[in-house]
């Protein structure tokens, strides 16, 4: 339902969750976190209201300055802790947040769980995460590969954003019919389901079309669609005011 990604120079889990705060008006039944510091990647999540995340986030010393967070509306599988997002795949440590519903994902966990992967959860989101990890572990190549390769044999609707331990400065971000924002900072970076969260830091903003997949890794942002064209990204001045 909602979807907030930072990279750059701030503290990652306050901006986060403000930016969820702003998207609540779209209603949700759970929220959760994904940061990543030298103690590795970490996923919190919790069913209930953002301030229920919050509470569970509290006394925690969680400096990050990267991470991403969700808000959920349920599709696939019941609203609770477990099927809250960010979903994490153990074998290469990737996070997951994901608006929209795939369509083929009972097809795609049967092959998976045909080569032995298992499954926390009940969603459609964690199969995709998984999908992801199986083609970058088994056909290695960069997990901007694997998410293209994989998300070309995805039927639905989807936005996502990924993070993975391995990589402190990247997220993928990748969208089709589901709307998702990136926002250009002065060497940050902002992912977000509209514009609300990002308007604060920035007013410049590239619209991801259908199929097309943001790469922000090392400062810099690269898109390039599903069938591996780069595109030149188009900033547009948002005028929203808060
Ligand atoms: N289909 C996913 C789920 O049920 C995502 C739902 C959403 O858009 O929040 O977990």
């Amino acid at each position: 339902c909602g979807i907030v990604a930072y990279v750059g120079h701030r503290e990652a889990c306050p901006l986060v969750i403000k930016g969820l705060k702003r998207l609540e008006y779209r209603g949700y039944d759970s929220a959760g976190v994904a940061l990543l510091n030298g103690d590795g990647l970490k996923v919190y999540k919790k069913k209930g209201k953002v301030s229920a995340l919050e509470h569970e986030l509290s006394g925690r010393t969680l400096h990050a300055k990267i991470g991403m967070g969700h808000t959920r509306w349920a599709t696939h599988g019941e609203p609770n802790d477990v099927n809250a997002h960010p979903h994490y795949s153990f074998h290469r440590k990737l996070a997951i947040i994901h608006n929209g519903i795939i369509e083929n994902y009972a097809a795609i966990k049967e092959n998976l769980l045909r080569k032995g992967h298992t499954f926390a959860s009940e969603t459609d989101t964690e199969v995709l995460g998984q999908f992801i990890e199986d083609i970058w572990e088994n056909q290695g190549g960069t997990l901007e590969e694997a998410v293209r390769l994989a998300l070309q044999e995805v039927v639905g609707a989807y936005a996502i954003v990924i993070m993975t331990e391995d990589d402190p400065t990247q997220l993928i971000a990748a969208r089709k019919g589901s709307p998702l924002v990136i926002g250009i900072g002065e060497g940050e970076f902002f992912c977000a389901s509209d514009a609300t969260p990002i308007i604060e830091y920035t007013k410049d903003v590239v619209y991801l079309n259908d199929y097309e997949i943001a790469v922000i890794k090392d400062g810099a942002l690269r898109i390039v669609t599903l069938d591996n064209t780069t595109t030149t990204p188009y900033v547009h001045k948002v005028e929203l005011e808060l």
